[in-house]
């Protein structure tokens, strides 16, 4: 059984401690409710400190959006495992906004050593694949997502497969209040990423794996992704900056 992750990406928000803050502690007590679903908030960098004291002792998780591989070095305005390590839970690699505007530190490769670098460390790695519209559009969804996969858990164990999370979320959904549909999600996730973790890790490990949805989720919608068998959370972006993010969580956590 696979338990359900709903990861809020704050993305380049209420990076300012006063405003994390107020969120936050405005979250916590709904979130603290729902015990069926674990929850994750990746904010920036800035107040990751600050939400690890507040949230220690919680059942939320806290995630960094991305990170170097390497441990220290001449990296002016990079953040390391070793830093993270310790700090938060999960870190977001391979985001495809990241994946369009880092160039060479978001390659397929630069991707796969940062996931090894963070089951390394003891961090969950979530790593975000999905394919552009044009791709969609040229039928090329299942051979790029697919070799994305592939790509990012090269040299990965069998026995990562518990603490490790893929997210798929196809780039023409992500903010742009047009989702896929929940079918569509849950067939690209199961015969895509899913098929394409098999192929890497074996089918028992990738049946433990857990792999989310992210684009243009909100809780109107969010019940009708988890419902899904392959569906097993989602990454939420915009619908996770205001306390209604609590209802989306909700809403994912009521069969
Ligand atoms: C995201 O950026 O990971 C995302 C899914 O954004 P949104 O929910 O806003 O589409």
């Amino acid at each position: 059984m696979r338990r359900l992750l709903i990861a809020a990406n704050w993305k380049m928000h209420l990076g300012r401690t006063d405003e994390a803050l107020a969120l936050v502690r405005r979250l916590r007590p709904p979130l603290g409710a729902v015990e069926s679903v674990d929850v994750a908030i990746c904010p920036p960098f800035t107040v990751l400190a600050t939400l690890a004291e507040v949230l220690r002792n919680s059942r939320i998780g806290l995630g960094a959006q991305t990170m170097h591989w390497e441990d220290a070095g001449a990296h002016t305005g990079d953040v390391s495992p070793a830093m993270l390590d310790g700090l938060c839970d999960y870190v977001i690699l391979g985001h495809s906004e990241r994946r369009e505007a880092a160039g060479p530190s978001s390659s397929d490769e630069a991707i796969n050593r940062k996931v090894l670098a963070a089951l390394g460390h003891g961090l969950t790695p979530i790593v975000c694949v999905g394919e552009s519209a044009a791709q969609r559009d040229a039928g090329e969804t299942h051979d790029f997502v697919g070799r994305q996969v592939g790509a990012a858990l090269k040299g990965v164990g069998a026995e990562a497969a518990g603490r490790l999370v893929l997210a798929y979320e196809p780039i023409w959904a992500i903010g742009s209040g047009q989702p896929a549909t929940p079918a569509e999600a849950n067939r690209t996730i199961g015969l895509t990423v899913r098929g394409a973790v098999a192929d890497g890790l074996g089918t028992a490990a990738a049946e433990r794996v857990r792999i989310l949805y992210g684009g243009s989720v909100k809780t109107e919608n969010i019940a009708e992704f988890v419902r899904m068998p392959d569906i097993d959370g989602a990454l939420v972006g915009g619908a996770s900056l205001s306390p209604a993010f609590a209802d989306l969580v909700k809403a994912a956590g009521t069969p």
